[in-house]
């Protein structure tokens, strides 16, 4: 019987969906066993769309379709959670899984708080992370540090602190993330603040770190965390959905100290970043660049339905708009910033939003966990 707080390496049990997942498929074994069984009506989970650097949010309601969702992509956005609100009436209406990292997690829970999501719908297959690159910064980083032309790349992967590429022909290539972002590129800016690193506020929290011995790169490590995780991993294993083996113990000593590695480094990145934001000067030099395009709102998991329409406190036509108009958006905020990025995303004119927002609910200390 699967408890929580137990944990295991964990495979798909199908051979396709073993070779097409990044680490042995469990993730999506697991997304189609619950989609099978009828635990839920739909899975929304990442396809590849055009090219490795665009995710595409995706509904699946036939089992079989689900291997087309395996695999990892680093470079596509974030907002998961988000399309479930916006495109699938908040779950109110049907029971959803959805693999998700630490930051869409988050989101969810933000959401839930403000009543735009029936968390209880949800089943919440974690992923750990160890951070994601912006798509068109992935490009010009390839292009620039790796001497490959983007759309020659058709596999990208993170591994023991390298951005790895494969090309079409089947070139490998990498390069440390360490050294990439010494130069400016590399993970998103809040990927490189991020504390949060292992989602233990999902049902079930799936990584590469602490697979050790023969099955490293083979398996997923999974910690249980909820009682909604653990019926669903107990009954899959029952229906040979996924094989399982308790986790080797200095996996998990290996797999823990990795994770207390990276919060520290994005402490010490919040510290670094908060500091250069210190001085009133900064935003006010950022907040001149606002062309009132409205695309950080419209992008962020908590006020994307806030309508910030032209009113007394902001100016009319004015461009920049008048600071107040960065206050309203900051005060609908408030605590509830996950640190997600989506609306650096989708500013077009590069205003290192989430770095304002992610301190403020820092400094609150309402920060959701
Ligand atoms: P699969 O069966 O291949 O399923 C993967 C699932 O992830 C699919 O459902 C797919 O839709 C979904 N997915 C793919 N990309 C995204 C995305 N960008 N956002 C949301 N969902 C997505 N593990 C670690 O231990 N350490 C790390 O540092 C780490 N970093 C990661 C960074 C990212 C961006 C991602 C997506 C995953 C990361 N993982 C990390 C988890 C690891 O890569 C595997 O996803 C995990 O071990 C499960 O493997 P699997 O073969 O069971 O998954
Ligand atoms: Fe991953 Fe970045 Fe989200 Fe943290 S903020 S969970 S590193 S994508």
């Amino acid at each position: 019987m699967v408890k929580v707080k137990d944990m295991f390496y964990a495979c798909a049990g199908d051979a396709n969906i073993c070779s097409a997942g990044e680490c042995g498929g469990a993730v999506t074994a697991l997304l189609k066993y619950a989609l099978e069984s009828k635990m839920v009506d739909a899975v929304v989970a990442m396809t590849k769309g055009t090219d490795v650097y665009d995710g595409v949010p995706t509904v699946f309601t036939n089992p079989a379709d689900l291997v087309k969702s395996a695999g990892s992509l680093h470079c596509a956005p974030t907002a998961i959670g988000k399309f479930v609100v916006q495109y699938m009436n908040g779950a109110r209406d049907k029971k959803i899984a959805l693999p998700v990292k630490p930051c869409d997690a988050r989101s969810i829970l933000v959401m839930a708080k403000r009543g735009k999501v029936n968390k209880d719908n949800l089943l919440l297959i974690g992923l750990n992370c160890g951070g994601t690159v912006r798509p068109m910064v992935g490009r010009e980083m390839i292009e620039k540090y790796y001497g490959v032309n983007p759309d020659d790349v058709i596999k990208e992967e993170i591994a023991k602190g390298k951005f790895i590429i494969v090309t079409k022909s089947h070139e490998h290539k990498e390069v440390s993330i360490d050294e990439l972002e010494e130069h400016g590129s590399g993970r998103r800016m809040n990927c490189q603040r991020c504390d949060v690193k292992i989602p233990t506020m999902a049902d079930l929290a799936c990584g590469n770190w602490g697979v050790i011995g023969p099955q490293a790169g083979k398996a997923t490590f999974v910690e249980v965390c909820s009682e909604k995780g653990a019926k669903l991993l107990d009954a899959a294993v029952n229906a040979k959905a996924v094989t399982t083996q308790v986790a080797d113990p200095k996996g998990i000593e290996a797999r823990a100290k990795i994770n207390d590695v990276m919060v520290k480094m994005g402490l010490k990145n919040q510290k670094k970043q908060f500091k250069e934001a210190a001085d009133p000067s900064y935003w006010g030099a950022q907040f001149k660049k606002c062309i009132k395009c409205q695309g950080c709102t419209l992008n962020c998991p908590a006020i994307f339905d806030l309508k910030l329409k032209a009113s007394a406190f902001e100016g009319r036509g004015d461009l920049p708009p008048s600071l107040n108009y960065h206050m309203a958006r900051a005060a609908a905020i408030a605590g509830d910033c996950c640190n997600c990025g989506m609306c650096e995303d989708g500013c077009p004119v590069d205003i290192p939003l989430s770095r304002m927002y992610h301190e403020v609910a820092k400094r609150i200390g309402q920060e959701i966990k």
